[in-house]
């Protein structure tokens, strides 16, 4: 256990939706848990559970078994009243934006602050705070219609913040934007989680969302938990099929046989400065043929990996494997 305080803590949570007779699994025994202050991303393909999971944060699906604490407390226990207290306390932005599109976007950022019952000129004054935190000041008498998607999202993360809420939960909210937009909000949020020290959940289906900005990354695969644990950690040995197929989408490279193996190495900055290629032939008088090899800094790390295609008998793939495990190296097969 962490000392830092547990924002959510789920334990074998199962659901199962119950449509005219026919039941399907979303979730199954799925446990993990969620730190204050952390970018927390919640990462699998499509249909694999994640809105159904997201939508278990906040309560607004019950879980068939096992639980889900907020700040210690069951959701599940909650009276509707203090359920709707809570989830004051977790903002969500969403792929659609969700603005009021007849309101200007001040009106917009000041939406939970009236349901609060703040009044007016508090109101607009926490709401400029906001917009301006998203750097969307100048806009505040536009409407949503005449935004851009990275502005809209930006009005929908200053309405976010204006509640003050504890956590914020981000379902596929980069989804619609292109690579430069997305990089954008992605710098934002960080900016925010740094700034405000607020816990946010990212849910995507897409690594490089994770890979940029997120500490802690859950893998959901056909309703499991693939594997949870630091983004770094998980990309530098990614453990399980599904977690492969995330890291790796489709196998790009290219072996110059059909039966060929083909080896990955990950390492962190240190060792990516040791020249063990060369050593690899000194050493052993094999030689490997490197199919890609490149580096990144994931999450403030930086790491590197290099694919490598092993030679042709397999005496002397174990001696190559052989010799990288020696060597202390994070080594896995790349399914071809
Ligand atoms: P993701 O967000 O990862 O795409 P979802 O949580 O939306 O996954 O869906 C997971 C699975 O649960 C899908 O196969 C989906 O068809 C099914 N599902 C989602 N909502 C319902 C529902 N209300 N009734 C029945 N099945 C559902």
């Amino acid at each position: 256990m962490s000392d830092a305080t547990t924002v959510y803590e789920l334990t074998n949570v199962s659901k199962t939706y119950r449509n005219e007779g026919k039941d399907f699994t979303a979730l199954r025994d799925v446990s993990f848990s969620i730190r204050e202050g952390e970018i927390f991303g919640i990462i699998g393909m499509s249909g694999a559970g994640k809105s159904t999971l997201v939508r278990t944060l906040n309560r607004l699906t019950d879980v068939t078994s096992g639980s889900v604490r907020y700040f210690g407390r069951d959701l599940a226990e909650l009276s509707s009243r203090e359920l709707r207290k809570v989830r004051r306390s977790m903002a969500m932005i969403f792929q659609g934006f969700n603005l009021l599109q007849q309101r200007t976007v001040i009106k917009n950022v000041e939406q939970p602050l009236r349901i609060a019952g703040v009044p007016r000129g508090e109101r607009r004054e926490i709401a400029r705070k906001m917009l301006e935190i998203v750097g969307l000041s100048e806009k505040e008498k536009e409407y949503p219609a005449r935004l851009s998607g990275g502005q809209r999202q930006r009005v929908a993360i200053a309405r976010a913040l204006a509640a003050d809420p504890k956590v914020l939960l981000c379902d596929e909210a980069t989804s619609a934007l292109d690579p430069k937009i997305t990089g954008e909000i992605l710098e934002l949020l960080a900016k925010i989680n740094r700034e405000r020290k607020l816990t946010i959940v990212i849910i995507t289906h897409e690594m490089s969302v994770v890979e940029r900005i997120c500490h802690r990354v859950a893998i959901i695969d056909d309703g499991y938990l693939a594997e949870v644990g630091d983004v770094a950690e998980v990309f530098r040995s990614p453990k399980t099929r599904a977690a492969k197929k995330l890291v790796f989408p489709s196998n790009p490279y290219d072996p110059s046989e059909k039966d060929s193996r083909l080896l990955r190495i990950a390492f962190d900055g240190l060792s990516a400065k040791e020249p063990f290629i060369a050593d690899l032939v000194a050493t052993t008088g094999l030689k490997v043929n490197i199919l890609s090899a490149n580096t990144k800094s994931v999450g403030g790390v930086g790491y590197g990996q290099m694919v490598l295609e092993l030679p042709k008998g397999e005496a002397d793939r174990e001696a190559v494997i052989a010799y990288f495990k020696r060597k202390g190296l994070a080594i896995s097969e790349v399914e071809t």
